[in-house]
């Protein structure tokens, strides 16, 4: 049983992902979901419905078994990872203040441990669900902005943050340096004109 729809899309993705084959949704509805292996001739199938009563979904058949050839399956393009998937599986890396994960970051690993090919708009996309799920959207990660600058300060000797609000408390920006640098930096702006 699945919570919701998007938690189902969310792990029959993942399932898929982590199993090396790739699906095709053959129906989504309002009551009804499935998912079937990409080669059509092979009867790997998953089939859901939406219960009466909240937002639940059930398992009405779940196939688990592939009658296609797999290696023909496995498609370095892997069209149908989500970036929701891709996303999950960074989400655990940028909760660790100290590392600092770029698109390119992404975009090898995903190369080279998965063969996975992504394009800069599907990582963009993959790195944000990543940081929404460890963060929250904008305005909790607005929020938790001063721990997590303290957090990093502590496990980083040199570097040092700063965050600017405006005469309304409302946020402005906030600055990752090191320490001379931003000195320097502050020093320079604080100079009478
Ligand atoms: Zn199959």
């Amino acid at each position: 049983m699945f919570k919701d729809k998007p938690t189902l899309k969310q792990v029959v993705g993942s399932y898929a992902f982590g199993r090396r084959f790739e699906y095709r949704v053959s129906c989504s509805s309002n009551t009804q979901f499935t998912s079937q292996c990409s080669q059509r001739s092979c009867g790997w199938v998953l089939r859901t419905w939406k219960s009466n009563r909240g937002t639940y979904w059930h398992v009405k058949a779940f196939v688990n078994e592939h009658t296609c050839e797999r290696n023909d399956n496995y498609n370095v393009e892997f069209k149908c990872v989500s970036t929701t998937v891709i996303g999950d599986l960074f989400a655990s890396k940028y909760c660790d203040p100290g590392r600092i994960i770029r698109h390119k970051d992404i975009i090898s690993e995903m190369r080279e441990q998965h063969g996975i090919h992504l394009l800069y708009n599907k990582t963009y996309r993959s790195k944000e669900h990543a940081l929404n799920q460890v963060f929250g959207g904008p305005w909790e990660s607005l929020q938790r902005l001063p721990s997590y600058f303290y957090v990093l300060e502590q496990g980083n000797p040199g570097i040092v943050t700063k965050i600017k609000i405006d005469s309304e408390n409302r946020f402005k920006y906030g600055i990752i340096a090191s320490s001379n640098l931003l000195l320097g930096w502050l020093s320079a702006s604080m100079l009478p004109i």
